[in-house]
């Protein structure tokens, strides 16, 4: 990451690595730039607010211990310890490893009043967030596979 004060606009994120918090610069590109650097599909969900069709991302049975990154800056995202398995066909998480990595957007689209969630340092599109998930939060991230990265961590039991 480039240390800040090199930069404008700055962000403050979780490092869940160090376990700490971080002033860091934001990642702001054109859509030309977004479409130079990012495969096809990826740029569709994360620069276009695109959804893959449900149960394609190999995520969904990624079991692996470690963190979910935004594939298009790398932050932090969600940590494994919060996945699980809703039964929609997208990756889905009961909270990201901080509400400052991630911003909300109202989502009128297709009729429908959603929360969409977005990366607090790139501003890509990840998927929406629902109250129907599991006990004590009720809380689901519904995410698209392609705007995630997934980063096991150093030691996985089993392997
Ligand atoms: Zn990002």
């Amino acid at each position: 990451m480039e240390p800040a004060g090199t930069c404008e606009p700055t962000v403050t994120l979780f490092n869940a690595t160090r376990g700490k918090y971080e002033q860091v610069c934001m990642v702001l590109r054109s859509p030309e730039e977004w479409k130079s650097v990012l495969p096809p599909d990826v740029y569709h969900v994360t620069r276009e607010k695109g959804t893959e069709p449900p149960f394609s991302s190999r995520l969904l049975r990624c079991h692996d211990n470690g963190l979910y990154r935004c594939a298009c800056c790398g932050t932090d995202l969600f940590s494994s310890d919060a996945k699980f398995d809703s039964g929609t066909g997208w990756p889905s998480f009961r909270e990201p490893v901080d509400r400052g990595n991630i911003l909300f957007s109202k989502d009128t689209s297709l009729g429908m009043t959603r929360t969409e969630v977005l990366c607090a340092r790139c501003g890509a599109h990840l998927g929406h967030v629902f109250s129907d998930g599991p006990a004590p939060g009720g809380t689901r991230y519904c995410i698209n596979g392609l705007a995630l990265s997934f980063t096991p961590s150093g030691r996985q039991e089993g392997r």
